[in-house]
């Protein structure tokens, strides 16, 4: 037998993930990943790193509820959002039975995720506003264990209305889960459904400090759910995911003077998120979608055509699966001036 074949079924017939460094693309601009453009310090204290960490430091994860403003019962924190996606499958689905139930065009990780796992997707689009199709989901639900929703939705940049979420969560109790992934949220907090966790104990929201705190290298995430759902994550953990260096700059990134500068940076961004829509606004043949993340899908005639070129300009942006449509990450003002030009110049 070779090693290939020693390999599981499902994993043998997987592609590793390809970014686009690895394939290949250069460049001066990465509008790709939804990154901050913000490179701020940190000061690390190496000492000590002889000690494992602790599964889930207690100080993070008080600062975290602190920040989300619920109770430290409420938040598992993990590498990365992704890390909880996995997380959540990997407890609350039975491999080869159970399904997670998602709803494109979003996030791609809860299907990769799922199939990882041997757990089966049922996929049911957004509607054409990119809204939960209600109908579709309720007439969906037989196995499912997870719904995973997405707001801000990636990558198309709306958020879901709340109305239908309370609906989601009210025909999914005691079935299944309600997972929001709301990596983006810090772009428009006031929007957050964490205030729903009191009223229903089978919703989970996922964060992240990879975004509006400009730490995604750093790969530090949240889990907000009631305390039982934490509980059963608990069991399915990595002994020490967080690495003592990642808590001593979460909490430096979620101090008071962190904060502040988030917040800062976020109105930084919002700021050349409206030059860059109405910039693009402007040219014909381009639609730009309202968006309330840190990107922007937009549409253009030929998106293939004008994505490679950007591309072999050193213009790296993302080729969404939305026909036509390209997202574009909100960078420093330069960045945005630089890539709006370009594209003007193509059209
Ligand atoms: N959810 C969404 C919608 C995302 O776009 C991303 C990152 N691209 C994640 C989760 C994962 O974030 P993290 O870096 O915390 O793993």
């Amino acid at each position: 037998m070779t090693i290939a074949q020693l390999a599981r079924k499902t994993v043998r017939e997987l592609t590793p993930y390809q970014s686009a460094r690895r394939l290949g693309g250069k460049g001066d601009i990465w509008l790709n990943a939804n990154e901050s453009p913000f490179a701020n310090e940190y000061t690390l204290n190496l000492a000590g790193l002889n000690r494992y960490s602790e599964c889930q430091p207690p100080e993070l994860i008080n600062a975290y509820a602190d920040y989300a403003g619920v109770e430290p019962q409420q938040v598992l924190t993990s590498r990365g959002a992704d890390e909880g996606i996995e997380l959540i499958i990997k407890a609350f689905c039975e491999p080869k039975c159970d399904s997670i139930l998602y709803c494109p065009p979003t996030y791609g990780m809860y299907a990769i995720s799922a199939e990882t796992n041997d757990v089966n997707a049922k996929v049911v689009p957004l509607t054409p506003e990119w809204q939960l199709d209600l109908n579709a989901i309720a007439n969906n639900l037989e196995s499912v264990k997870v719904v995973f929703a997405c707001s801000p939705n990636n990558p198309t940049g709306n958020l879901l209305i709340r109305k239908d979420i309370i609906t989601l969560l009210e025909m999914t109790t005691d079935k299944a889960l309600v997972v929001i992934d709301e990596a983006y949220i810090d772009f428009s907090l006031q929007d957050s459904v964490k205030d729903l966790l009191a009223t229903y104990p089978h919703l989970v929201i996922l964060r992240t400090l990879s975004k509006a705190f400009a730490l995604a290298g750093l790969r530090c995430g949240f889990t907000l759910a009631n305390s039982d759902i934490i509980e059963i994550l608990l069991k399915v953990i990595a002994p020490y995911p967080v690495p003592v260096p990642v808590t001593e700059i979460a909490l430096q990134a979620l101090s008071i003077a962190g904060r502040a500068r988030t917040k800062f940076q976020v109105l930084d961004l919002c700021a050349n998120r409206a030059y860059l829509q109405a910039g693009l606004g402007m040219l014909a043949g381009v639609t730009v979608f309202d968006g309330y993340a840190n990107y922007l899908l937009v549409k253009f005639t030929d998106a293939d055509k004008l994505f490679n070129t950007l591309w072999d300009n050193g213009i790296i942006l993302r080729r969404s699966p939305v026909e036509n449509c390209i997202r574009i990450s909100v960078g420093n003002r330069d960045e945005c001036e630089k890539t709006l030009a370009f594209i003007r110049g193509q059209l």
